[in-house]
């Protein structure tokens, strides 16, 4: 049930009781990036990892399993990050990397949605040659998605700019429109997202015997997917914002500072 955001119970308040049921459980922590791990900046090249935060996410996973699910593509999102160690679901869960869950087994590996990448270059294409004289767009091609940013362009251009995207998705069968902050992006009209993924990567995690306790976090509406897979396993689902918005999460904390002091509590859980 959607509700909003001033309603919601701040983590870190609610540590004490947090603490209490999460201690001496097998935890997996889900996390995203722009926006959760770095805040939002104009351009994503700009979005780099604090070196103390990265310092913080090697601590966490010397403990836990640790994924990162990213709208980026994995291999944009993987070296920003910079640690072999942790899972990386990049372009929201679509293209899942990780290291072996267990000593002598293979590396974690899923890739959904044959023939998307193809379809993916022909609309960044026909996107960066619609679009090329509006000031400030950004046409970002992933491997599974094409992200159009509007951050930077006069607001008048925005009609313009979804006019395209709407022509662009109606030439593209295998594409659908989704709208993030000050993005469009043009993604498979296939039945995955983060909480796919989040499923996908926790049916893999040891110990087999006992489930592991997710705890998604995020700042943005691919998140709410993962805020409910999480909590249906048995989890916690942590929405990062500053002002109300309706979310599924049970939590809230107010921006990446915070975010940095939670992950730093359940790094020294007992
Ligand atoms: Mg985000």
């Amino acid at each position: 049930m959607a509700e909003g955001a001033a309603a919601l119970a701040s983590a870190l308040a609610s540590w004490p009781s947090l603490a209490q049921r999460l201690t001496g459980q097998p935890l997996a922590i889900f996390l995203d990036y722009d926006g959760t791990l770095t805040p939002i900046v104009s351009r994503p090249e700009l979005a780099t990892l604090p070196p103390e935060v990265r310092k913080l996410l090697g601590r966490l996973a010397a403990r836990f399993p640790v994924a990162i699910l990213s709208g980026r593509a994995r291999d944009n999102v993987a070296p920003l990050v910079g640690l072999d160690e942790l899972i990386y679901g990049g372009s929201h869960g679509f293209d899942i990397s990780g290291p072996p869950p267990e000593t002598g087994e293979a590396p974690l590996r899923h890739e959904v949605g044959e023939g998307i990448p193809a379809q993916v270059e022909g609309a960044a294409e026909r996107l960066s040659a619609a679009l090329a004289d509006i000031p400030g767009i950004l046409v970002e091609p992933k491997r599974f998605a094409v992200a159009v940013h509007f951050r930077l362009t006069p607001p008048e251009a925005l009609p313009r700019i979804e006019r395209e995207v709407d022509a662009t998705v109606a030439s593209f069968s295998a594409l659908r429109k989704t709208e993030g902050k000050k993005v469009f992006e043009l993604r498979p009209r296939i039945a995955w997202d983060k909480g796919a993924a989040l499923r996908w990567i926790l049916n893999r995690l040891p110990p087999s015997s006992q489930s592991r306790v997710p705890i998604y976090i995020g700042d943005d509406t691919t998140d709410e997917d993962g805020f409910e897979a999480a909590q249906e396993a048995g989890g916690v689902g942590i929405l990062v914002a500053n002002a109300p918005q309706p979310t599924c999460a049970s939590f809230l904390l107010h921006d990446t500072r915070e975010v940095e002091v939670f992950l730093t509590r359940l790094a020294e859980l007992a």
